[in-house]
C-alpha cells in the first residue's frame, strides 16, 4: 500500500514536517506534486515567473528523490479529479501533506478530506510553514491580536526549542516508494534567466543577517536576504531562519514574526480575504481611480524617480525592495487615492514572492486601513525618501537610466496640493 506525500507550499526534502510524519509512519511514500488547474487558468499571462520557478524546483526534487530510487509524481489537472485518478491507479492507505492558510487551499483541503474519507482513506496535515499558526499565539484574554508589537512580545515568550527543531527526514529516506516513474513533463522555458540569477540564492549569509539591521533600508545595495520567495515555496524552512535570527539579528527575526502575524490575521479575520479592509470603516474613502494615473503608476512613468524605479524594477525582476515597495504603495494610496486593491492585485501578478496574507498587510499597512496601521495622516514623501535611503541615487539611476533628460516624464501630481487632498478626503469618510 502506498502514502502519498502531497508537496505544496513546502518544496524540500530536508526538515519537513508532514513529509517526516510521512515517512516515520509508513514504508512506502510515494511524493506527489500537482500543477493546479483552478490556479493556473486563473493567471492572465500563461508567461508566469511563478510557474517557470516551481518547475525548476520539482525538477530538482525529482533529482534528488531519484538518488533513492524514488521520484516524485507530477500530475496536472484540479484535486478534484486528480484524487479518484490516482486511487485509481495506486493502492492508498494515506495522504500527508501541511497546511496552508489561504481560503481557496482551505476549501480545497476540506473537499480533499471529504473525498479521502469516503474512500477509506486517511488524510492528515501538519503545521510546516509558519512557527505560530491558529490560536497557539493569543492574548492574556485569549483573544487575536491585531497589533504587532504585543504579538511579536508573545510570540518570543512563547517560542521555545520545541518549536524551531528539525524534522530529521533523511533517517526515513528509506521510506520512500521505490518506483519508476517518467520525469516531471519538462516545460519550455519562458526565457528568465534560471535559479540563482534571476531568482535570489537559497543561502544568506550570516554577515548578511548580522549587519541587516543597518543595511536593510537602503535599496541599492544587497542588504537584505531575497528568501521571500524562498519562504513563499518552502524551499527553505521557517524554522532554520529564526534559529539563524535568534543568533544573529533580533531586527532579522522581526521580519520573520511579521510573516507569522500576516498569516495569523488572514486565519483569524478571514473577511479580508472577500476584499474588505481590515478596518471597515476605510471603506468609506471616496477613491478617484484615475485609469491613465493608474497606468502611469503600473509602467513606472509618474515622474517620481523612486517611485519608477520600484516600478520598473518588479516590472523586470518581479522583486522589489521593502522600502520601495512601501513608498510605491503610499504613493499609489495617497498621493494618487487610488483603491489599495488596484495596487494589491497590480503586486499580485507581478510579485515572485506573491502572498496574499503578506502582499494584503502590506497595502493595508500603507493605505491606513490594515491592523497596526501608522497613522493615516502619515504621507510619505518619495523625495525625503530618497535623500534618506538612496542619496546617491544608485538605485534610481539604476532603474531610470534617463532621470535627467528631456524623456523622462514631469511629476503627474504636485506632493503638497496631493497630500492636503488625501487628508481632505480621509478625513471626511473617517469623520476624524
Ligand atoms: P528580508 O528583509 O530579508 O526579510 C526576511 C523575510 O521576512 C522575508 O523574506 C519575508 O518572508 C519576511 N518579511 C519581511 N518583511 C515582511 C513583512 N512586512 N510582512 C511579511 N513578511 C515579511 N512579502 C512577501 O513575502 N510577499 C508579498 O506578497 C509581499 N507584498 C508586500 C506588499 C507591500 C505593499 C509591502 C509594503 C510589503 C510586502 N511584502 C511582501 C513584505 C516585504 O516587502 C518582503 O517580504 C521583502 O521585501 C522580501 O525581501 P527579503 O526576502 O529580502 O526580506
Amino acid at each position: 500500500k502506498y502514502t502519498l506525500f502531497w508537496f505544496r507550499r513546502d518544496l524540500r526534502l530536508h526538515d519537513n514536517a508532514g513529509f517526516y510524519r510521512a515517512l516515520r509512519n509508513h514504508s512506502n511514500v510515494l511524493p506527489i506534486f500537482i500543477f493546479d488547474r483552478n490556479i493556473l487558468d486563473k493567471l492572465d499571462d500563461k508567461k508566469d515567473r511563478r510557474v517557470e520557478f516551481i518547475h525548476q524546483v520539482i525538477t530538482d526534487l525529482n533529482t534528488q528523490l531519484k538518488a533513492f530510487g524514488s521520484g516524485l509524481l507530477v500530475k496536472y489537472g484540479t484535486p478534484e479529479t486528480v484524487f479518484p485518478e490516482l486511487l485509481s491507479t495506486y493502492d492508498i492507505e494515506a495522504v500527508y501533506t501541511n497546511h496552508d492558510f489561504e481560503s481557496y487551499a482551505i476549501e480545497r483541503d476540506n473537499m480533499v478530506h471529504e473525498y479521502l474519507q469516503s474512500e477509506g482513506v486517511e488524510f492528515r496535515t501538519f503545521k510546516d510553514h509558519v512557527i505560530f499558526e491558529k490560536n497557539e499565539v493569543l492574548s492574556g484574554s485569549k483573544t487575536p491580536y491585531t497589533v504587532f508589537t504585543p504579538y511579536s512580545r508573545k510570540w518570543k515568550e512563547t517560542l521555545n526549542d520545541f518549536y524551531v527543531k528539525s524534522y530529521p527526514t533523511e533517517k526515513y529516506f528509506s521510506h520512500l516508494s521505490k518506483i519508476n516513474l517518467p520525469e516531471p513533463p519538462s516545460h519550455e522555458s519562458m526565457g528568465f534567466a534560471p535559479v540563482g540569477m534571476s531568482f535570489p540564492v537559497k543561502e544568506v549569509k550570516d554577515l548578511l543577517v548580522k549587519n541587516y539591521a543597518e543595511k536593510r533600508d537602503f535599496p541599492a545595495i544587497l542588504g537584505t536576504s531575497r528568501l521571500s520567495v524562498h519562504l513563499r515555496f518552502g524551499t527553505v524552512s521557517i524554522r532554520e531562519l529564526v534559529k539563524k535570527a535568534q543568533n544573529l539579528s533580533e531586527t532579522w527575526l522581526n521580519e520573520l514574526i511579521w510573516r507569522d502575524f500576516y498569516f495569523n490575521i488572514v486565519y483569524h479575520f478571514p473577511h479580508i480575504c472577500q476584499g474588505e479592509a481590515f478596518r471597515r470603516e476605510y471603506d468609506q474613502i471616496e477613491w478617484r481611480n484615475n485609469e491613465q494615473e493608474f497606468e502611469a503608476w503600473c509602467k513606472g512613468q509618474t515622474g517620481y524617480p523612486i517611485v519608477d524605479a520600484g516600478m520598473r524594477e518588479l516590472n523586470a525582476t518581479g522583486f522589489m525592495h521593502n522600502r520601495v515597495r512601501m513608498i510605491v504603495a503610499s504613493f499609489l494610496t495617497k498621493h494618487l487615492l487610488i483603491d489599495w486593491r488596484w495596487g494589491e492585485a497590480y503586486f499580485a501578478k507581478k510579485l515572485l514572492d506573491f502572498d496574499f496574507a503578506a502582499n494584503n498587510g502590506g497595502w493595508q499597512w500603507a493605505s491606513g486601513s490594515g491592523c497596526d496601521a501608522a497613522p493615516y495622516f502619515r504621507v510619505f514623501n518619495p523625495t525625503l525618501q530618497t535623500q534618506k535611503f538612496d542619496k546617491q541615487l544608485e538605485y534610481t539611476k539604476r532603474w531610470v537610466p534617463e532621470l535627467n533628460s528631456l524623456s523622462y516624464p514631469q511629476p503627474i501630481v504636485n506632493h503638497e496640493m496631493a497630500r492636503k487632498r488625501v487628508l481632505e478626503v480621509y478625513q471626511k469618510a473617517l469623520k476624524k
